[in-house]
C-alpha cells in the first residue's frame, strides 16, 4: 500500500474523467509542515495559526510569528499558504488571552470574535503575516464568521496594517487573497452576501457539524449524535458551494469530513475546488479522487 501510495506523488489529483481538484495540507503544528511536501501536498489549505499562541501563558511577538509564517511560505517553495488567524478559545486552549470564564465556550468569546474585541493582538498578527507574503504565497483566512459586517471590520483592520507597512515602506503582497471559513450555519445560509466580500471560501465541516447539529464536537458522549453526513450539514454544504460559484469564488473545505473517502465522490460532484486534509491524507485523497469517474 505504501508502495501504491509513492507512486502518486507527482500525479495530478484528477478525476478518471479530467476533473481537477487541488488536494492541500493542514497544519496544526510546526512538526506538520515537514510532512506536507514529504506528502506531496498542493500547498496549505489551513495554517492553524492558533498553535502558535496555545499552551503558554504569554503571546508571541511579532517577530516570532513573522518566522514561524516565513518559514512555512519558504518551505512550500512557491505554492500558497492559507493563514487562517487566530481560532483559539472554545476546544482550543487560550490561557495566554486570560479570557473570563464561560458556561457556554463554544457560543462565547472565540477565533474572530476575539481579533475583532482584541485588535491590538490581531494587528500584530496580521503585520506578521502581511511581513511574510513578500517571501512567497499567502492568503489569509478568517474564522468562524457569522456575519457580513464581521467580514468588513475585519478587512478594515487590515486596511489599516496595510497602510502602515506602506508608510514605512514595509514591503507585503499587495494582491493578498482574503477568504473565510463556512464553519456556521448562519454563514452558510448567508453565503451568497459573503462570496461578494471575499476571493474564497473554505468549509470547516468540523465547527459547521458543531453548530448545526447542536452536538460538541469534542463530546465523547454524544458522538453517535455527532453525523457530519447529516443532510442538514450536507445541505448547507452545498448551498455554500453553489452561493460561491455564483459569485464567481472558489470554495474549499478543511474539517475532518474532508478526509472521509466515502464522501469524496459527493463533494466533488456539489462542485467542491480543492480539499484540505491532515498530510498523511493527502496521497490516500489524491488515490480516492483518481479512482472517481464523474460522467457515470
Ligand atoms: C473546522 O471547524 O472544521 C475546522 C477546519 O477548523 P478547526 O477544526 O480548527 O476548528
Ligand atoms: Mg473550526
Amino acid at each position: 500500500l505504501k508502495q501504491l501510495l509513492q507512486e502518486l506523488k507527482g500525479v495530478p489529483s484528477e478525476t478518471k474523467d479530467g476533473r481537477r481538484i487541488e488536494v492541500a495540507a493542514n497544519v496544526s503544528s510546526a512538526a506538520d509542515l515537514a510532512a506536507v511536501l514529504k506528502n506531496d501536498a498542493e500547498g496549505i489549505g489551513l495554517f492553524r495559526s492558533e498553535f502558535i499562541y496555545m499552551g503558554r501563558d504569554t503571546l508571541p511577538s511579532e517577530e516570532e510569528q513573522f518566522n514561524i509564517y516565513k518559514l512555512a511560505v519558504e518551505t512550500m517553495t512557491g505554492k500558497r499558504v492559507i493563514i487562517r488567524t487566530l481560532d483559539i478559545g472554545g476546544d482550543k486552549d487560550a490561557s495566554a488571552f486570560h479570557l473570563p470564564k464561560e458556561e457556554n465556550p463554544a457560543l462565547g468569546m472565540r477565533a474572530i470574535r476575539i481579533s475583532l474585541k482584541r485588535p491590538e493582538i490581531f494587528k500584530t498578527q496580521l503585520r506578521a503575516i502581511l511581513r511574510a507574503s513578500a517571501f512567497g504565497k499567502i492568503a489569509i483566512m478568517f474564522p468562524l464568521i457569522t456575519s457580513v459586517w464581521e467580514v468588513w471590520k475585519a478587512k478594515e483592520i487590515l486596511d489599516e496594517v496595510k497602510l502602515d507597512l506602506d508608510k514605512k515602506g514595509i514591503a507585503y503582497d499587495h494582491q493578498i487573497q482574503i477568504g473565510i471559513m463556512i464553519e456556521t450555519p448562519a454563514a452558510a445560509l448567508i453565503s451568497d452576501k459573503l462570496a461578494k466580500e471575499v476571493d474564497f471560501f473554505s468549509i470547516g465541516t468540523n465547527d459547521l457539524s458543531q453548530y448545526t447539529l447542536v452536538v460538541d464536537r469534542s463530546s465523547r458522549v454524544l458522538s453517535d449524535f455527532f453525523n457530519p453526513h447529516h443532510p442538514a450539514v450536507l445541505k448547507l454544504i452545498q448551498m455554500t458551494i453553489d452561493n460561491g460559484h455564483k459569485a464567481g469564488i472558489w470554495v474549499g473545505m478543511c474539517g475532518e469530513l474532508s478526509s472521509d473517502l466515502s464522501i469524496t465522490e459527493t463533494f466533488l460532484r456539489m462542485g467542491i475546488d480543492e480539499i484540505s486534509v491532515a498530510p498523511y491524507s493527502v496521497l490516500p485523497l489524491r488515490q480516492q479522487i483518481r479512482s472517481i469517474d464523474l460522467s457515470k
